[in-house]
């Protein structure tokens, strides 16, 4: 079920759970600033999520009320990941779903990290604007 993606954060989401170590993940990477591990339900060979440890809605809330030192340390921990998991040569996709359009369904703000195939198309081109 998609979230709204603002308001106010709850600290029960799965994703709290996980940096608090109170349900296991995959992790791959992990620093001051984030922590990837594998996406339980892969959708590419693949796919990795990307978190901040503090507690952000969503990219909206993130940007917005993240310091510079997090927002920083966040994107680069995310670019060491993908070089750590050997995704800089053959390429990936960078995605993050923002609210109810975007389809966002865990309130804490991620990035997607998908690779380890040509991901083709970046959208539904059915759902692209056709004016
Ligand atoms: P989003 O739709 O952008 O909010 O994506 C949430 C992602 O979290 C989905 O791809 C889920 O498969 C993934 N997910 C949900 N629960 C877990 C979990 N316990 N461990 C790893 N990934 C999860």
């Amino acid at each position: 079920m998609p979230v709204a993606g603002l308001g106010p954060y709850d600290a029960q989401n799965i994703f709290a759970r996980i940096l608090r170590g109170e349900i296991p993940c995959r992790r791959v990477f992990e620093d001051a600033h984030a922590l990837a591990f594998h996406d339980i339900t892969p959708r590419a060979p693949v796919h990795v999520l990307v978190i901040p440890k503090g507690p952000y809605v969503s990219f909206a809330d993130f940007s917005a009320r993240g310091s510079d030192a997090e927002i920083a340390g966040f994107f680069r921990a995310v670019g060491q990941v993908a070089t750590a998991i050997g995704l800089d040569a053959p390429g990936y996709r960078l995605l993050s779903n923002m609210g109810a359009d975007g389809g966002q369904e865990v309130p804490h703000f991620h990035v997607h990290l998908f690779g380890g195939v040509p991901l083709g198309p970046m959208i539904m081109p059915d759902t692209a604007a056709t004016a």
